[in-house]
């Protein structure tokens, strides 16, 4: 199912992650669900990176494609993968119908410390999709405070620049709690000539634990206000969860306002945080029309 072209009124999409075992499937199924009721504009499904529970991944795009009716966006990660074993997924996408790829290096496995295998970084894989089945609509990441492994912002942008040449049709950003880290990366990026939609990644932090586990991975930059919040009602679980979403919804409507008009979500399974986001958003929004 194809992904509607941009609007000029707010669009949002929804990233879910797939269960990683058999039984995990129907609960992840039904709050994926949830979230495609929601009316995003389209929603992404993560990979394993290493190729672990791709039929999960792929699986659970169909499911919602059919149940709801809603486009999704299947991540694929390359790290470890053959052209045989990345041909196969793409003809699988193609059987399920999907027509999106988040196309992905994906994080080195531990102990792996170069690049490795026939697609060493993801703009291998863009080139590879363009090259075999320039039909599929690709996205690719993107780091406003750059990514972990760069050296260098310089580099960084010189390889994103790479990967957008490839075949990127669109970037998501990795998760940022700054809005200014975001504008900023935008204005670099413009003025090296990537012109491609940059969709802000916006993650409700619900739980101190959740916070614990998010910045490890991203490596995002805590303004003192956020730690602030954290401080105030990290031991009380129901207000975190108020104070996280709406955080969120603040980062939203300042992007909003600043003319950007797509948001990816990271909801991460949880139905009753997107519902509650869309809920305050169209609060404001509608009082607007
Ligand atoms: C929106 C989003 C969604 C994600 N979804 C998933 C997911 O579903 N599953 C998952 O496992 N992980 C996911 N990740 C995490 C991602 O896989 C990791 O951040 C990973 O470390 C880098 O992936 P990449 O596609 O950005 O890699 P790349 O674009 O290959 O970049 C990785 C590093 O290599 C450098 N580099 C790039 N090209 C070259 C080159 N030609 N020569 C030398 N250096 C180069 C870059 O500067 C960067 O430091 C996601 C991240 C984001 C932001």
């Amino acid at each position: 199912m194809k992904i509607s072209p941009a609007t000029h009124t707010l669009t949002m999409s929804f990233e879910v992650f797939p269960p990683k075992t058999d039984t995990a499937f129907a609960p992840v199924r039904q709050a994926a669900l949830e979230i495609a009721g929601l009316s995003p504009r389209f929603v992404s499904v993560t990979y394993g990176a290493g190729g672990n529970g791709s039929r999960y991944t792929f699986a659970l795009c169909r499911e919602i494609e059919e149940g709801a009716g809603v486009p999704t966006l299947a991540h694929l990660t390359c790290v470890g993968q053959t052209k045989q074993s990345i041909s196969a997924s793409l003809t699988s996408l193609k059987e399920a119908g999907i027509d999106s790829i988040m196309a992905l290096r994906g994080d080195l496995p531990e102990g792996m410390t170069g690049p490795q295998g026939d697609f060493p970084h993801a703009v291998d894989l863009i080139r590879f999709i363009r090259e075999t089945n320039p039909e599929f609509t690709i996205g690719g990441a993107c780091y406003p405070e750059i990514h972990p492994e760069s050296p260098d912002r310089r580099g960084d942008l010189k390889y994103l620049k790479e990967k957008v040449d490839a075949g990127c049709d669109f970037l998501t950003t990795q998760m940022f709690f700054d809005n200014a880290l975001y504008f900023h990366f935008l204005y670099r990026i413009r003025e090296i000539g990537i012109h491609v939609p940059v969709f802000p990644g916006i993650m409700p932090i619900t739980s101190v634990r959740q916070i614990e586990r998010a910045v490890t991975l991203s490596h995002s930059f805590m303004p003192t206000r956020f730690k602030r919040l954290v401080d105030h009602f990290g031991s009380n679980g129901e207000a975190m969860k108020q104070a996280g979403i709406a955080y969120a919804v603040d980062q939203i409507i300042d992007l909003y306002a600043s003319g950007i008009e797509h948001v990816h979500v990271y909801t991460m399974n949880k139905p009753d945080v997107a519902a509650e986001i869309c809920r305050r958003l169209s609060g404001i929004l509608g009082s607007m029309a």
